[in-house]
């Protein structure tokens, strides 16, 4: 069993020279802003290591951190209406740069806010995470502000978008979904490469 809260920060970069080579498989946690993405990470972690952001999509670096056995790196956020064209190029580059080049990298772990259908932002980031061959796994957080009468609507919309992917249902709120994804990070270790 690996021990997530020994967890520390490595580094935070902001272009790809500061990427740190670690040579540990990598596991990349991405998503929308405000997703609820810093705050998955403290509860794998049990921690606060990735701060839960007060001001979403401001943050346009990529912050390492590393245990033994793995790597963990928390993107910075899409989708965020309020950022400047400038801010938002500096994104693209970085992470285009990091999808590309990280060779570490292992799965995408994307988060999604379960209320929200899926929409053009969401599809284009898909479609770029696939055009650099990225191998996924799907959360739908924040299941907790969805009736349970209708969970079945939201997995059907999720298994309809992305038919070949891997997904589960968490709410960090309610600390569910934990062991499902902490499973699908120790699955892909297994994984010979
Ligand atoms: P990030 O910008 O994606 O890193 O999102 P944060 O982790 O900063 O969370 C954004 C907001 O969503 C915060 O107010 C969190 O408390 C809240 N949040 C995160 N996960 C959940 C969840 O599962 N349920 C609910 N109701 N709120 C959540």
């Amino acid at each position: 069993m690996i021990d997530f809260s020994r967890m520390r920060f490595v580094r935070s970069a902001m272009e790809p020279v500061h990427f740190p080579n670690l040579q540990k498989p990598e596991f990349a946690f991405s998503g929308r802003s405000n997703v609820g993405k810093s705050s998955l990470i403290n509860m794998i972690c049990k921690s606060t290591i990735a701060r839960v952001s007060k001001t979403p999509g401001r943050t346009q670096a990529i912050n390492f951190f590393e245990i033994q056995e793995l790597v963990f790196a928390d993107l910075p956020g899409y989708g965020f209406a309020k950022v400047s064209k400038a801010l938002r190029q500096q994104w693209k580059s970085l992470i285009e740069n990091y999808l590309e080049q990280r060779k570490e990298l292992r799965l995408i772990v994307w988060i999604i806010d379960a209320r929200r259908e899926i929409d053009e932002p969401d599809l284009m980031y898909y479609d770029w995470l696939k055009y650099y061959r990225r191998k996924l796994f799907l959360v739908l957080n924040k299941i907790d502000k969805i009736p349970k009468n209708e969970l079945q609507k939201v997995t059907s919309r999720i298994i309809k978008a992305f038919p070949d992917e891997q997904f589960s249902l968490c709410s960090v709120l309610k600390h569910s979904g934990r062991d499902q994804l902490a499973a699908a990070i120790l699955d892909e270790l297994k994984k010979p490469q």
